[in-house]
């Protein structure tokens, strides 16, 4: 067991590690980050900041060395830096985990083989596969590198054969899969924990939009027909245990027409959508995690009340410095921001959560204040 006072190593440095050492801190835990970067997001509420590259082995090994348990928050760490770290000290969720995840076409051949619900999909490696694959699945498909693909990137929307040649091209050689387009009613989540000794905790599922691929509103509980709701907690129960999971979980899913649940991506880290547990739950998606990686028991997973979450991209300060006041003065409203200098359009700089009597009114509280924030 990692007592407080102990030090957690955290690879990668964004808006997810810096709630994960707010809530370390908060337990009287001791936080290392190590990522590129500089005066990043966690590094500025870390206690100790690495900033060296996840190939430089021997900064791994001296970081490695210095921390009583490693996670991470970010998932396209090379399996070369976690299997180094995982020499000289523990790492949660293992190295297997990540690269299972980290590869979209390992992470599905995963999820299949194990019998779990996926979207049709065919492995792309020349265009001739591609002719073939597109032929088997149907046009509209979705073709996504196998690498480094989140928030839609490396994402293309094939519209009809006569893009075939063209969207090969723009994968430059690097492996791909075609994904069949799903006419999806909503999209959902479920983000879970489950701690060493294999307990298993979950907030339920959490309903999600997206804009231009990113997430943009999640509220919880999700308007669902009961039986699909017990049915994607039982999906996710079953995906953690089969991986040996430990940590905190997420797992998006596609809810079709028909209410089929299938499972579009893992995260095996703390999600976007988990945000609202931050200030809606007895125990947030990141303290669970910081209590699985060292193993001690797991936290009530309790709502206070229903919640939604409103993301602040870069957009939002494309007149400056939004007047935080406006959203301030609702009161239900909380708001969060990730210590990011630099405001890019599509780059997640902050969220705003808001706790109403139901689902529905805290999306229309949350929303109404991010309007305050945007003239
Ligand atoms: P991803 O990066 O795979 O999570 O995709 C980002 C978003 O693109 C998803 O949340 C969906 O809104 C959309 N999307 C991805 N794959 C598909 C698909 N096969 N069919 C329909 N929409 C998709």
């Amino acid at each position: 067991m990692i007592l407080p006072n102990s030090t957690i190593g955290v690879f990668g440095s964004g808006q997810l590690g810096r709630m994960f050492a707010i809530e370390a801190r908060k337990m009287g835990y001791r936080v290392h980050t190590f990522s590129p970067d500089a005066g990043t997001p966690t590094g500025q509420v870390a206690d100790f900041e690495t900033s060296a590259d996840y190939n430089d082995l021997e900064k791994v090994e001296k970081f490695a060395r210095s921390v009583d348990v490693v996670t991470f928050e970010f998932e396209n760490v090379p399996s070369r830096a976690v299997e180094t770290a995982a020499e000289f000290v523990g790492v949660h969720p293992k190295g297997e985990i990540l690269h299972t995840t980290q590869n979209r076409l390992r992470e599905k051949n995963f999820l299949s083989q194990n019998g779990f619900p996926v979207a049709p999909f065919r492995h792309i490696k020349t265009v001739d596969d591609l002719y073939h694959a597109a032929q088997e699945l149907g046009v509209p498909s979705v073709l996504k590198t196998a690498g480094f693909g989140y928030d839609g990137k490396g994402q293309q929307k094939l519209k009809a054969v006569g893009e075939i040649e063209n969207a090969f091209e723009n994968l430059r050689g690097a492996e791909a899969v075609l994904e069949a387009f799903i006419e999806f009613e909503k999209e959902v989540s479920v983000v879970c924990a489950r701690d060493q000794k294999g307990n298993f905790a979950h907030y339920g599922v959490i309903e999600n939009s997206h804009a231009n691929h990113i997430l943009d509103i999640s509220f919880a509980p999700a308007l669902l027909p009961e039986k699909v709701f017990a049915e994607a907690v039982e999906i996710v129960r079953a995906v953690a245990e089969t991986l040996d999971y430990v940590g905190t979980l997420c797992v998006e899913f596609f809810l079709t027409k028909d209410e089929k649940l299938l499972i579009n991506e893992l995260a095996p880290r703390p999600h976007n959508s988990g945000h609202l547990t931050f200030d809606a739950c007895v125990t947030s998606q990141f303290e669970q995690q910081l209590r699985a990686v060292c193993g001690l028991p797991l936290g009530a997973t309790e709502f206070y009340s229903p919640c939604a979450m409103a993301n602040l991209l870069g957009e939002v300060w494309a007149d400056g410095e939004p007047d935080w006041q406006k959203a301030l003065e609702f009161r239900e409203v909380k708001l969060h921001l990730y210590g990011k200098s630099e405001a890019r359009p599509g780059r997640k700089m902050g969220h705003l959560t808001a706790l109403a009597e139901t689902a529905e009114k805290a999306v229309e509280i949350v929303k109404l204040a991010k309007k305050s924030l945007m003239n």
